[in-house]
């Protein structure tokens, strides 16, 4: 029995009340937490979507995770209902992906934009998917793709009906564990459906008939690629941390403004309305996006409105 019992790494997938789904090897393997490591044994205080750990794994399927192996990155939320306390809904998340589309629905630059903004402030790639561009006009999608890309971010855009652009998705999810968001019906899930054509159980349970009924809650489900990497969803990225940034760092987030703001005649310009802004300037000779700059007005005032300072 003893030589049944082997130490294993694995990743863990999903978490549940009691349940945490570990990628072991080839399978998932449910395991339970061993007594007291949550709150006393770790440093990290609580077992996460995402992180690698040690179990224990016994011969009849079950696992025992014995401990968190570092992690080197967590994304969390601040809870309003819980006295503004931040709670890590994912770990080891190496990018997001935010998925578009330019027609239904619309192409909605505000919040991809504030998707930008939550990956900059946890420090985490982002990439641009605009999908359905079967229904699109090349020029619409192909505007955004440049002007994002120019941020230095990547842009690419499939067709998840077509599987045009699948293979450069696939590349860009190969060996990565990836969040992917983006505003309902954009087609995440179809994505996801594109990228494992030989849909296994893993997949189905995320496809678009299935994936409702597991997301009571608003925590990360990850689950593994063939092709080697991770995908996972939250529905719950929408509320991550954009309203507990200061309106006055606002600004930091946006990776175009760097070069111009040291130029300002101020040193604390937030490039709305004061004189001598070169930000401004840049704005109105064409150096910066106008959308996203309107963008930036609206997320703005939307942090002034919620009296953080
Ligand atoms: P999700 O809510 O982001 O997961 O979106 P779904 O994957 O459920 O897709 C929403 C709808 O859009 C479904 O009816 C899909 O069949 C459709 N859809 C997804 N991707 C594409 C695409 O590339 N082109 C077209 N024409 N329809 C798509
Ligand atoms: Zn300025």
């Amino acid at each position: 029995m003893a030589q049944e019992n082997q130490l294993k790494v694995g990743k863990v997938l999903k978490v549940t009340r009691k349940i945490y789904d570990v990628a072991v090897d080839d399978i998932i393997m449910p395991c339970v937490i061993r007594g007291k490591l949550a709150i006393e044994d770790s440093q990290y205080g609580s077992v996460r979507a995402g992180d690698n750990v040690q179990v224990l794994a016994a011969s009849d399927g079950q696992g025992v995770i014995q401990e968190i192996l570092p992690r080197k990155s967590s994304l969390s939320r601040i809870i309003a209902s819980r006295a503004y306390k931040e709670q890590i809904i994912a770990t080891n998340i190496d990018q997001i992906l935010i998925i578009m589309s330019t027609q239904k629905p619309s192409f909605k630059s505000g919040l991809l934009d504030r998707y930008l903004i939550i990956a900059e402030k946890n420090q985490i790639n982002a990439l641009i998917c605009i999908n359905k561009i079967d229904l699109a006009d090349k020029k619409d999608f192909d505007m955004y793709i440049d002007e994002y890309g120019k941020l230095g971010y990547t842009a690419f855009s499939t067709s998840a009906l077509t599987g045009e652009g699948v293979d450069e998705l696939i590349n860009n999810l190969k060996q990565k564990v990836t969040l992917f968001v983006g505003y309902s019906g954009v087609g995440k899930s179809s994505l996801i459906n594109a990228v494992e054509p030989d849909a296994d159980i893993e997949t189905q349970r995320i496809s678009p008939k299935t994936n409702k009924g597991l997301h009571t809650t608003s925590s990360v489900q990850l689950f593994p690629l063939s092709f080697n990497g991770f995908a996972g969803d939250t529905p719950g990225i929408r509320e991550l941390g954009l309203w507990n940034i200061l309106r006055k760092d606002l600004q930091r987030y946006y990776v175009e403004f760097h070069k111009y703001a040291n130029e300002c005649q101020f040193v604390d310009c937030q490039h709305i309305n004061e004189p001598g802004c070169a930000v401004k300037k840049a704005l109105q000779s064409g150096h910066i996006f106008s959308e996203r700059y309107k963008n930036y007005l609206t997320i703005y005032d939307s942090l002034k409105a919620a009296h953080y300072d």
